[in-house]
């Protein structure tokens, strides 16, 4: 048998969406359905493809398929395309697979020429209906398929209704219509240098051809690079009989949600037009009534509709974007699809729908789109506040913030501690900044991009942050930032939004995020279906109890660097680098000891009856020392004063020789990671003896502590071996000393290839692996990860050479394959090694995914993310379960 290139409505169905598009099977649907469709047919979308590679032409055969089914169409209808006694009209609607905004513009009203508008107006006996039809048909015809641009016709328009002296369309006339209309033409012939198509087959060929172009007109084609739809997908084409709004008070467009698209509130949702067509509704040439002001209007429609839209919601199991039109009191359906809405009416719409019988749990899971949650998640500013917004950088951190303007990380701590709200404002933030941005609101930057250091620690922290506000210029000495005519200094209040990365002026008022009892509900299930726990990232007992609070099952990572990062320690991890003799370290080490105690016990304790895996340090040293640079400055500065204090150059030459001496060619590559732990033992030692004692403290005091001891950047067997010694003579170094028994496993991250390659002799040594997907990835791919985002990762994704950036969606064929290859090869020799990931890919959907496929048993993320991991695990689960 031939191809099939031409469906007429009643032939297609819903699940046909990639042959006749969307917007065409859901036409058949509806036909089928006996819903009141005017009749048509659509052409495929291997028509489109056969179209292409033909050459950009339509092939007899194809032809002949459409000639039959219009032939059908009119036979079914009773009235000839280009018949002046009695014409049929059509529109012809482009619809591809998904929906896509850049596509051709819809014809309506194809068929009219001078003579068939003539017999138009006599089967209605409503002329200046009908020159309204043409008059809109030539423009938008003209428009889409001859390139006059929309902007000529609407100059001719308002002219004419200016010289009337009406405001509204509807005012017009025939006989001004008419008007209008030679008008138009003379346009054409002027811009086009030919007349206005009067055959309305011609008209047809050319809208149909027109629609297989916009396939790939530019529009189309960049928005399906950014929404990753295959440019081989082709579009449809739908023809389809006219129905008439426009023909007096008794007819009307309009288009309705089943559901209320950003509550998700179960009510009829949309506006209505009288007297008007197709896009007249959204165009704002007047303003349209509230879709349930139809019920006072067209009482009778409005119930009709009403049931209909009921009936569409059961029959598609999700609620409907419905346009529909109503021609002299009786009602058409011309499009219905599943409508698009905010993240928080896309999860009561689900649990909704799983309430009222129509889809199961899983279903429901499967609905909502773990990313849209993270707004959820977050503070947001009052839609119904008044803003001023005087800059916007890049939304690097979601949420919203207002607070005092601070230029200072340590002010901005001090003045958090006396209970005052901070933002703090930076050209960029490095690791020294890190207790200021613990106190602040929210960080703003006027340097970085998304991954800078403000940027990542922001979103680990949860805190909202806006990063590359180049348009601030700010003045670090006289405390002030400007922007435009702006002076805004110290003190002031501003707030932030995150999620848009807007910068307004003064205090708005915000809103805080609570989890909706849907959202509960919908995680609940979640819990109920997904076979992967959910961990966090945490570093600090707050965070912890957040995590714990939005369900996570234990700390997947505590990185210890942070705790020696704040402000009081920072002299002591100084001294203990700078030391000279053991003995000094040793000193400074046994100052640093009971703080760490402190530190893990308010973790443990916050994770009570959770395990919490506790990273031993992993950065170079350096990144605790004064940067070389600025320490050169001061010391020239110090040489040249002529009272200098010997003694403080003495110890600033000193701090430079050490500083020198650390100084690493690539430290990511450098001394690091349990490099550190094997050459300065006793900083490891220190760890975890504090680990250790804080365990049998809480589990004196009942408590029920369960640690997990994480070696980072093994790379040999031996490496984790020797650390795994230590770790064991110290546990039983603080049993002994405190009489107190407590179980820990040691694990290691496996984040060097050569210990995913090595994975079975590794397992020999560890209780777990941890893969740490940030470094995995660099070392993977030998990319440095800032200098990677920072200056051709951008472009690699942009070009397609890379599918994504591997730092945010996991890269599954290459470092996936070493995350794979380390599972077989540990659980070779040791079957219930627990496997878990820790890196940013923890908290993304497809990575999650792919962890649960490949065995692991948790993955761990931000605290924030922690309910988006539940709902990705479950979805996970549902699709590939075990
Ligand atoms: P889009 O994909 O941009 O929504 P549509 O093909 O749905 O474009 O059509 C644009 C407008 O024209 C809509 O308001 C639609 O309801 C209306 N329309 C399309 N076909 C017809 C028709 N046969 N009769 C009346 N109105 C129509
Ligand atoms: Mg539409
Ligand atoms: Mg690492």
């Amino acid at each position: 048998m031939n191809q099939k290139f031409v469906y007429l409505f009643d032939e297609g169905r819903a699940d046909m969406k990639s042959l006749l598009g969307g917007k065409g099977a859901n036409l058949a649907e509806m036909t089928r359905a006996g819903l009141p469709v005017p009749p048509g047919f659509t052409i495929t979308t291997e028509a489109c493809n056969a179209f292409y590679s033909a050459g950009r032409t339509i092939s007899p055969e194809i032809q002949q398929q459409i000639d039959a089914a219009l032939a059908e169409l009119e036979k079914r209808v009773g009235k000839k395309l280009g018949d002046p006694a009695n014409p049929l009209l059509v529109s012809v609607r482009s619809g591809a697979v998904f929906s896509m905004p850049g596509m051709m513009d819809t014809i309506l009203n194809l068929g009219l020429n001078d003579e068939t508008v003539k017999g138009l107006a006599e089967l209605t006996g409503n002329p200046r209906f009908a020159y309204d039809c043409y008059r809109r048909f030539i423009q938008m015809f003209s428009d889409v398929v001859l390139g006059v641009d929309h902007y000529h016709f609407e100059q001719i328009l308002d002219q004419v209704k200016e010289t009337r002296v009406v405001r509204h369309d509807t005012e017009l006339t025939a006989e001004d219509w008419q008007d209008v209309i030679a008008r138009y033409k003379e346009l054409v012939r002027k811009e086009t240098k030919d007349d206005f198509p009067q055959d309305p087959s011609v008209q047809l060929d050319r809208a149909i051809r027109a629609v297989f172009l916009s396939w790939n007109n530019q529009r189309a084609f960049v928005y399906r690079r950014i929404n990753k739809i295959p440019d081989d997908l082709g579009t449809a084409v739908n023809v389809q009989m006219m129905v008439f709004g426009n023909m007096g008070d008794d007819s009307g467009t309009g288009v309705a949600f089943t559901r209320n698209p950003s509550t998700g509130e179960k009510e009829l949702y949309g506006e209505f037009l009288v007297n008007a067509q197709g896009e007249d509704v959204v165009a704002g040439i007047r303003t349209p009534q509230p879709i349930s002001a139809l019920k006072e209007i067209m009482p009778e429609i409005f119930q009709q509709f009403q049931e209909i839209a009921a009936r569409l919601e059961a029959h598609y199991k999700d609620m409907q974007d419905i346009e529909f039109t109503v021609e002299r009191g009786k009602l058409y359906m011309l499009q219905t699809r599943s409508g698009k809405r905010t993240a928080p009416a896309a999860v009561k719409i689900a649990v909704d729908l799983v309430a009222e019988g129509l889809i199961s749990k899983e279903e429901a899971l499967l609905r909502v789109d773990p990313d849209g949650l993270d707004q959820l998640l977050h503070r947001r500013i009052d839609p119904d506040a008044k803003l001023q917004v005087i800059a916007k950088g890049l939304p690097a951190s979601p949420g919203a913030a207002s607070g005092q303007v601070v230029f200072d990380a340590d002010l901005a701590d001090k003045l958090a501690g006396e209970g005052k709200k901070v933002i703090l404002v930076r050209p960029e933030t490095t690791p020294e900044d890190i207790h200021g941005m613990v106190a602040a609101q929210g960080i703003v930057t006027s340097r970085g991009g998304m991954t800078s250091h403000a940027a990542v620690v922001a979103r680990g922290m949860g805190k909202p942050c806006i990063c590359g506000c180049e348009s601030l210029r700010i003045d670090l000495r006289a405390k002030q930032f400007a922007v435009d005519d702006h002076v805004v200094k110290e003190g002031d209040w501003i707030s932030i939004d995150g999620a848009t990365g807007r910068v307004l002026l003064g205090e708005v008022p915000l809103i805080d995020p609570v989890l909706s009892p849907e959202f509960k509900q919908l995680l609940e299930w979640a819990d109920e279906v997904r076979q992967i726990d959910v961990r966090a990232n945490a570093d600090n007992p707050e965070d912890a109890l957040k995590a714990r609070e939005f369900g996570a099952q234990g700390i997947g990572l505590c990185r210890t660097e942070h705790m020696f990062m704040a402000i009081d320690r920072v002299p002591i991890v100084q001294e203990m680098i700078l030391a000279e003799t053991d003995e000094e370290r040793r000193r400074a080490l046994d100052k640093l000891l009971p703080m760490q105690q402190g530190d893990f016990e308010g973790i443990l304790r916050a994770m009570e009856g959770l395990p919490v895996t506790i990273r031993l340090l992993d950065p170079p040293l350096h990144e605790f020392l004064p940067n070389l640079e600025e320490l050169l400055v001061e010391l020239t500065k110090l040489r040249m004063q002529e009272d200098a204090d010997r003694e403080q150059i003495r110890e600033k030459e000193n701090l430079l020789r050490k500083v020198r001496a650390l100084h690493e060619f690539n430290p990511m590559l450098g001394h690091r990671g349990c490099r550190l732990g094997m050459t300065f033992p006793e900083i490891y030692e220190m760890q975890v003896v504090a680990i250790f004692r804080a365990t049998a403290k809480l589990r004196q005091e009942g408590i029920d502590a369960r640690p997990e001891v994480m070696i980072p950047l093994v790379g040999h067997v031996n490496e984790l071996r020797i650390m795994r010694e230590l770790v064991v003579e110290k546990a039983n170094q603080v049993m002994e000393e405190t009489g107190q028994r407590f179980e820990y496993t040691i694990g290691t991250m496996i984040e060097i290839p050569r210990a995913a390659l090595t994975a079975d002799e590794i397992a020999t040594e560890a209780d777990f692996f941890s893969f740490g997907t940030n470094d995995l990835t660099q070392t993977t791919f030998g990319f440095s990860r800032d200098d990677a985002e920072g200056k051709f990762l951008h472009q690699y994704v942009q070009h397609k050479v890379l599918p994504d950036n591997p730092f945010a969606v996991l890269d599954q064929t290459g470092v996936g394959k070493l995350i794979q290859m380390a599972e077989q090869l540990g659980r070779s020799v040791k079957p219930d090694l627990k496997l878990g990931i820790c890196g940013e890919h923890g908290g993304e959907k497809s990575s999650i995914e792919f962890c649960y496929k490949t065995g692991l048993n948790y993955v761990s993320c931000s605290p924030f993310r922690v309910p988006i991991a539940r709902l990705a695990a479950a979805q996970a689960t549902i699709k590939h379960r075990k």
